[in-house]
C-alpha cells in the first residue's frame, strides 16, 4: 500500500488537533507554549527484535511506544502537548498490522491526551523501527531533574517493580523447565499478562516542587536510582526488602535482585526531602498509586544495596542495556 494512502487512511483520522492540519500540509503548526511555560521534548525509538518481538500484537507495540515516551515526560514533570511518529515498516508488512498499530495509537492518544501532530513513514526495512517524539510543557523553572537530590533525602519509587521484567523472563523460560533461572519465578502464580505500562504523568506533575530529583525506571531500578546518584553527586542506598516487587517473583533475595535490575518498569523513582515524607501519604491517596520509601541518599558515590540484615548485597549488574 502506498505510504500516502497509509497516512490518509490510518494516521490522518488520529491527527484531530487543528495544529496537525489533517496531515495535509508538510508540517504541523501550533502556538508556542503559553507565557510562563517551557517546552519539554523527548524521543524514544524501539525496534522489532531488540525492544519487542515480531509476534507482539501491533496495538500493544503502539501503546508501548507511546508509554515509554510519555514516561520520560512524566519524569520531567511535564504535561503532554503532542507527538510526532517515525513509522519504519518491515518489508511485506500486512495492512492489518498498520491498522492494529493505528488502533493502539488512537487509544493512547485519547487516554493520555497527547495529540498526533505528524510524522514520517518509510517501508521496506528488515525489521520494524518505530520512534516517537513527544512534546510537553512545564511552568518555567519547574521541570524535574535527575540532579537535585541532597544527602539525607529519601529514595521513593511508585507502583511495583519487575512486572514487565517478569513477563520477559517467563517468555524466555517457556518450554525450558531445566533452565537454571526458573528459581526466580513463583511457580504458583499466574503468568504476568503483557499489558502496556502506565506512564506516571499525574505523579510527575504532582512532584514538581516536591521531589528534588526524578527519573523513570526504564533500564532497571538500581540503574535508574544510580542515574539520580551520579547526577546529584551522591551515593544512593537501596533496602532490597523495602522494594515493592511485583507478584510472580519468588520470595527470595536472588529473585528480588533480578527484579530490581530487569528494567522496563516505567515507574518513577525520586528523591524526597525527609521533611516532606508526610506528603507521600496524601499523594498516594490523591493519585491512587502506591509510593514506597526504598532507601536514601548519602554523601559519596555509587549504588549500594542492603539486605534485610543490613549486609551489602550490591550486584555487579544494575540494569538491562538495550544497546
Ligand atoms: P514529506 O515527504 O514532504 O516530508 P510526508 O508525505 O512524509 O511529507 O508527510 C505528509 C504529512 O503526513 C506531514 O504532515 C507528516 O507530518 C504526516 N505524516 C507522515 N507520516 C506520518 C505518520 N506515520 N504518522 C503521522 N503523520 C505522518
Ligand atoms: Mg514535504
Amino acid at each position: 500500500m502506498p505510504e500516502f494512502d497509509l497516512i490518509t487512511r490510518y494516521f490522518a483520522p488520529l491527527a484531530k488537533s487543528p495544529a496537525a492540519r489533517g496531515l495535509r500540509d508538510d508540517a504541523a503548526v501550533l502556538p508556542v507554549p503559553p507565557p510562563g511555560h517551557e517546552l519539554v521534548i523527548t524521543k524514544d525509538m524501539i525496534a522489532a527484535g531488540v525492544h519487542f518481538r515480531a509476534d507482539h500484537a501491533p496495538d500493544f507495540v503502539a501503546q508501548w511506544l507511546m508509554a515509554v515516551n510519555l514516561s520520560d515526560l512524566a519524569a520531567m514533570g511535564a504535561t503532554p502537548l503532542g507527538c510526532l511518529l517515525g513509522f519504519g515498516l518491515a518489508r511485506d508488512t500486512p495492512e492489518s498490522w498498520v491498522a492494529g498499530f493505528a488502533l493502539g495509537l488512537g487509544v493512547s492518544i485519547t487516554t493520555w491526551d497527547c495529540p498526533l501532530l505528524g510524522g514520517d513513514t518509510i517501508s521496506g526495512l528488515a525489521q520494524h523501527v518505530l520512534s516517537l517524539t513527544a512534546f510537553g510543557t512545564v511552568p518555567t523553572g519547574h521541570a524535574l531533574s535527575r540532579g537535585g537530590a541532597r544527602a539525607g533525602d529519601l529514595l521513593v519509587v511508585s507502583g511495583t517493580i519487575g512486572h514487565n521484567g517478569l513477563a520477559v523472563l517467563r517468555h524466555f523460560l517457556q518450554n525450558r523447565h531445566n533452565e537454571p533461572n526458573w528459581h526466580f519465578i513463583n511457580p504458583t502464580s499466574e503468568p504476568a499478562p503483557t499489558v502496556p505500562p502506565t506512564p506516571r504523568l499525574a505523579l510527575g506533575t504532582a512532584l514538581r516542587g516536591v521531589a528534588t530529583a526524578c527519573a523513570d525506571v526504564s533500564d532497571g531500578l538500581l540503574a535508574d536510582a544510580g542515574h539520580l546518584a551520579v547526577a546529584s553527586g551522591l551515593r544512593v542506598e537501596v533496602d532490597l526488602a523495602a522494594v515493592p516487587v511485583a507478584d510472580g517473583w519468588a520470595a527470595t533475595e536472588a529473585a528480588h535482585l533480578q527484579a530490581v535490575t530487569a528494567g522496563d518498569d516505567y515507574e518513577l523513582v525520586f528523591a524526597l526531602p525527609r521533611e516532606k515524607s508526610a506528603e507521600l501519604l496524601t499523594l498516594q491517596q490523591q493519585l491512587g498509586l502506591k509510593l514506597t520509601v526504598i532507601g536514601r541518599f548519602s554523601a559519596g558515590a555509587g549504588v549500594v544495596v542492603f539486605s534485610a540484615q543490613g549486609t551489602d548485597i550490591t550486584p555487579d549488574r544494575h540494569g538491562y542495556q538495550h544497546g
